[in-house]
């Protein structure tokens, strides 16, 4: 792939670390070079003794680790970048993931991936430059497929936000165009679509964007696109043919929520076409809630809601009364706006569905097709 990377907004490190098996070949060579070139005042810090998730950032404060591992890129090799997920514990169906980066620069201050093992010990923001070998066993998974099956970008990371950098879309959107059962589902916070628009995708890409109304996303988000912003790169999006999707989530039920929720909606379903949307509300781990706490205070509008102690799968969750209030009104919206179209619940449990006589829908939501 000869692509020339450019800055990713909303991410400007100030370290570079490049670990274990990544500066092997010379295309690797080439493409790191050229990134780092996008960065002439960041260090770069050669550590090719370790793995990927063994650099030490020099924090034991777990807020300084966060930020410090958000302001450093690191390039590794992710041997097991593809995955089929292992949820137990809720309504969640088991899927295909891979991670051709781990992490993301943004700054949503709900962010629950802060809390996952995985990125607590080494929250930098990685691409993982063996995109071959990762795309080589996709391949090889589908070949053994009988069905239309997605594999999902965007479960550890953000699908797209590193994506100027990589041009890894321009190799990945063209291959899985070529798969006869694969499907590539890519979820993003991202507005910059530039690499997408000229691809020929076969319909095979399906793009998803994470949103939520503008008053919550000032409020719980920060150093990311606006939500108008990704409203915009949706329909450029919809425009070059791209299936779409959206996840509302976390739907924060602020004071006045319902007007706000409501005017969201009527201007996002008025705006885009979309297949399917997705809803969701809180489901976090106590590390990652402990970075809430620390960026927004103990007293904030997430943190009060919450329901003390863990749901089954070891998530904390708003009580399940204020859960579906806010769901059969929110669906009830939808419904109005858009009769036909498909609704999801992320990471619910079956309780929730039944009290929303939802049942029929449980394994109908984003990461699958
Ligand atoms: S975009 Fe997703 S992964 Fe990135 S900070 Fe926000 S919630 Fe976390």
């Amino acid at each position: 792939m000869n692509y020339q990377p450019k800055p990713a907004s909303h991410f400007d490190p100030d370290t570079i670390v490049l670990t274990k098996g990544s500066f092997q070949t010379t295309q690797q060579r080439n493409f790191i070079q050229a990134i780092c070139n996008v960065y002439p005042k960041a260090q770069v810090i050669e550590r090719f003794d370790i793995s990927h998730n063994r650099f030490e950032l020099g924090s034991s404060d777990p807020l300084e680790l966060h930020y410090k591992g958000k302001n450093t890129l690191l390039f590794g090799v992710h041997k097991s970048a593809l995955r089929f997920s292992d949820e137990d514990g809720n309504t969640c169906p088991n899927y295909w993931h891979f991670s051709p980066y781990g992490f993301c620069p943004y700054d949503c201050q709900y962010c629950y991936l802060a809390g996952t093992p995985g990125v607590k010990y080494s929250p930098t923001v990685k691409i993982f430059v063996n995109i071959d070998e990762i795309l080589d066993q996709i391949a090889s998974a589908a070949s053994k497929l009988s069905e239309p099956t997605a594999f999902y970008l965007g479960k550890l990371q953000d699908g797209l936000a590193l994506d100027s950098l990589s041009g890894y879309s321009r190799t990945m959107i063209p291959f899985f165009a070529q798969q006869k059962l694969a499907r590539l589902i890519l979820l993003t916070k991202s507005a910059n679509v530039n690499n997408l628009l000229d691809m020929n995708h076969q319909g095979h890409t399906i793009l998803s964007w994470s949103l939520n109304p503008g008053e919550i996303s000032d409020w719980f988000e920060s150093n990311v696109p606006t939500p108008d912003e990704r409203i915009g790169a949706m329909q450029r999006c919809a425009d070059a043919g791209y299936p779409l999707r959206a996840v509302i989530m976390p739907i924060i039920p602020v004071e006045g929520w319902q007007n706000i929720y409501t005017c969201f909606l009527e201007k996002l379903l008025g705006s885009v076409p979309l297949d399917r949307i997705t809803l969701g509300q809180i489901c976090s781990y106590s590390g990652a809630l402990q970075i809430t706490e620390r960026k927004l205070g103990k007293d904030n509008p997430i943190s009060k809601m919450l329901e003390k102690g863990k749901s089954k799968d070891g998530r904390v969750r708003f009580p399940i009364k204020t859960r579906i209030e806010v769901y059969k009104y929110l669906i009830a919206k939808i419904r109005k706006l858009q009769p036909q179209l498909q609704i999801g619940l992320c990471m619910e449990e079956a309780d929730t569905f039944k009290a929303l006589d939802m049942e029929n829908s449980i394994g109908c939501c984003n990461c699958v097709l």
